[in-house]
């Protein structure tokens, strides 16, 4: 167990007592101990780079459990030739500090062997099947495949009773929650709202990748988002709205990959007009940096 910041630096109670576990073996002896004391175990899976999105998970995680665990792996399987997963960001230090002051009990900070003790390449898959092919799937092949295997590996590992993911990754949120129904996972899935900039643009580690220009532009993504909606809830056709607010991305300086009102249950196409349960969903590219965000009409 490696524990940071080191014991002699002076910090605040919790960022002195961050466990960070590397192994899978250590994070189970961690939990047995705590479920034998009876705690509830809340898990918040990410990729690091940790801004206040995030810790509104931990936030939420605490008030569902009494024992808080975090991962930070930057997944390889859900990483597509020429995406980013070699430059991703990587602040581990800052990471744990962050986790310590917003009531995480532990970090699990596992390298790839530890997660693929079959290797990347040729390990067992879990394939999630159309709801992974669309969209998202539809840009990323075998995206969401890495998502849902490398999640039910946490979720074996550190075994919550209850896991916590952000509506920021809608469609991700919807294959964890079918994931856990159709293989049986005895985890509850917890959704948080998506936090914002304050022009609106959503939390995301990808925004530092984003110069001045590109920034700017990028919150008329939001901005789009809530015009789909109000459009959509007014009863304007669903392929007007789709249309005209791809022309408003491209009028911004973005590059839209899709802008769509699906169905919020299973991101199925609508008929002519959107229904309560409708969500919008846009992924555009700034510049090289591809940003996704959606917003459901009656909410997360
Ligand atoms: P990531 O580190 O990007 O894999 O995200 C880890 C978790 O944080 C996922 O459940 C995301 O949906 C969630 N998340 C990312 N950005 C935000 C945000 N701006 N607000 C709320 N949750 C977020």
């Amino acid at each position: 167990m490696a524990s940071f910041p080191p014991r002699n630096m002076r910090g605040n109670a919790w960022s002195m007592s961050l466990p960070i576990f590397e192994s899978a073996d250590d994070v189970r002896a961690f939990v047995a101990t705590q479920r034998r004391a009876g705690q509830r175990i809340g898990f918040v899976p990410t990729m690091g780079n940790l801004h206040a999105g995030h810790y509104s998970l931990i936030e939420r995680a605490r008030e569902c459990a009494n024992c808080v665990i975090a991962s930070v792996f930057v997944n390889p399987t859900q990483f597509g030739p020429g995406e980013d997963f070699a430059c991703y960001p990587r602040t581990p230090e800052d990471d744990a500090r962050g986790l310590a002051g917003h009531g995480c009990d532990a970090l699990f900070l596992p390298e790839v062997e530890e997660i693929y003790p079959g290797g990347t390449d040729s390990g067992t898959r879990i394939d999630v099947g159309v709801l992974g092919s669309i969209l998202e799937g539809a840009s990323r092949p075998g995206h969401f495949n890495g998502v849902a295997t490398v999640v039910a590996t946490l979720f074996n590992i550190v075994r919550p009773q209850v896991a916590v993911f952000g509506c920021k990754d809608y469609q991700q949120l919807l294959v964890i929650r079918r994931l856990v129904r159709d293989l049986a996972f005895p985890v509850a899935i917890e959704a948080v709202p998506t936090r914002r900039e304050t022009d609106g643009l959503a939390m995301s580690s990808r925004n530092r990748y984003l110069d001045a220009d590109q920034r700017q532009r990028a919150a008329s993504i939001f901005a789009i988002l809530q015009w789909m909606g109000e459009r959509g809830r007014a009863g304007v056709a669903v392929t007007d709205i789709e249309q005209q607010a791809a022309a408003r991305l491209r009028e911004a300086g973005l590059d839209p990959d899709y802008a769509v009102l699906r169905r919020g249950a299973d991101l199925a196409p609508l008929s002519d007009t959107a229904d309560a349960d409708a969500v919008a969903l846009i992924a555009a590219r700034a510049g090289v940096t591809r940003l996704i965000d959606n917003l459901p009409l009656t909410g997360c």
